[in-house]
């Protein structure tokens, strides 16, 4: 059966953003969405393209603080003598910009209308891309993240009581969305990403496993620097189909972040597309209704065409490899997948894969995987 499937986007999610020389350019998200209308992805009849609002101040309350969204707001606004860096805001990674307010909490509405939609049964998957914000606090930005969307839509989902499976495949540890479901077995969090002795943001080990009510309903598999396609997709297939087989979500909700492509700038896994399309073949067939959120993914010419996969499998639409003429004209390249293979690395092959073959081992026994 054809699967119903909703691409949320707006202009406005890359009007604006953190700024020049910022890793996050909102050019990202505007690149894949005319990648997506190059190939005629949303003419398709079971696909649709809808506009998100921004979420409200209540629906932002349901995991931050008051006191938070009121300081994001007057900096927004360029309100001064708010002490921005007591809440994450600074140079850096997490600079206050004009419309900061409107522009996050419209990120938060998009993935907020995608679950609203699927609980409805609207649809059968939605992809709020430009979400995945996963390293947000309660009451505090981090990591580029001001909002933390999945929080949002996930308690959003737990309050309609529903069980809610995350799945994290950003290369960084998906640490807001885990604090946030620590303590309870309501949700089960799952992140792969490239191990936190290495990487931001330094958390995300293996025994990293929940607390109180929540124990073995957080799971965290941290894999070593250089791990490439294959490694990547055993240890996936080792773990995540035997957990959410047992935990039985009503819903699935995934961070997409392609940051582990091996062309990414600012973390040093080597996966190609091939690999990140394995990864989402696996998601789709275990989640029937899917709530796919965005994420990281900082070298430009790779996320237009790893979004353009996912959204692919998510729709049930394989498109040409050669990319569009017209997209060729307007940003280069001439393939949607990769037809290089990731440069030469001097990691020994052999010492990689005991690594990974060790942390997965770990995890089974932690988590009672057969
Ligand atoms: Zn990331």
């Amino acid at each position: 059966m054809e699967r119903q499937a909703i691409f949320l986007s707006s202009p406005e999610v890359w009007e604006r953003g953190h700024g020049m020389g910022h890793p996050l350019k909102p050019e990202r998200l505007q690149r894949t969405f005319d990648l997506l209308v190059a190939y005629g992805a949303f003419q398709a009849s079971n696909v649709c393209v809808l506009t998100p609002e921004p979420a409200s101040i209540d629906e932002l309350a349901v995991f931050h603080t008051m006191e938070y969204i009121e300081v994001v707001k007057a900096l927004s606004e360029g309100e001064r003598g708010i002490p921005a860096g007591r809440y994450g805001f600074g140079p850096g990674d997490n600079p206050v910009f004009a419309s900061m307010f409107e522009t996050e909490s419209l990120k938060v509405g998009s993935s907020l209308k995608g679950a609203k939609l699927l609980v409805r049964g609207e649809c059968d998957v939605a992809f709020s891309y430009s979400g995945g914000l996963h390293h947000a606090g309660p009451d505090f930005a981090s990591g580029f993240c001001v909002f933390n969307d999945a929080a949002v839509a996930i308690h959003w989902l737990i309050q309609k009581d529903l069980r809610v499976a995350y799945v994290d495949i950003d290369v960084h540890h998906g640490d807001g969305v885990q604090w946030a479901f620590f303590d309870t077995d309501r949700v089960l969090t799952i992140s792969f990403h490239q191990d936190g002795r290495t990487l931001f943001p330094g958390t995300g080990f293996v025994d990293e496993i929940g607390r109180g009510a929540g124990v073995g309903y957080c799971v965290n598999i941290p894999l070593p620097p250089g791990t490439g396609d294959e490694g990547y997709l055993w240890a996936f297939r080792e773990v995540v189909p035997p957990l959410l087989e047992r935990f039985d979500a009503d819903i699935v909700v995934s961070q997409l972040g392609v940051d582990t492509h091996y062309k990414d700038p600012l973390a040093q896994l080597a996966l190609t597309t091939h690999g990140q399309e394995g990864l989402f073949k696996i998601l789709s067939e275990l989640a029937p209704r899917w709530l796919a959120l965005g994420g990281g993914g900082y070298a430009m010419d790779v996320v237009p065409r790893a979004w353009t996969i996912a959204f692919g499998v998510m729709s049930g639409q394989t498109f040409p490899d050669e990319l569009p003429s017209n997209y060729r004209r307007k940003y280069g390249r001439e393939w949607l997948h990769d037809h290089e293979k990731p440069p030469f690395s001097s990691v020994n092959e052999h010492h990689l894969r005991s690594l990974i073959e060790q942390i997965v081992s770990i995890a089974k026994e932690l988590h009672q995987i057969a």
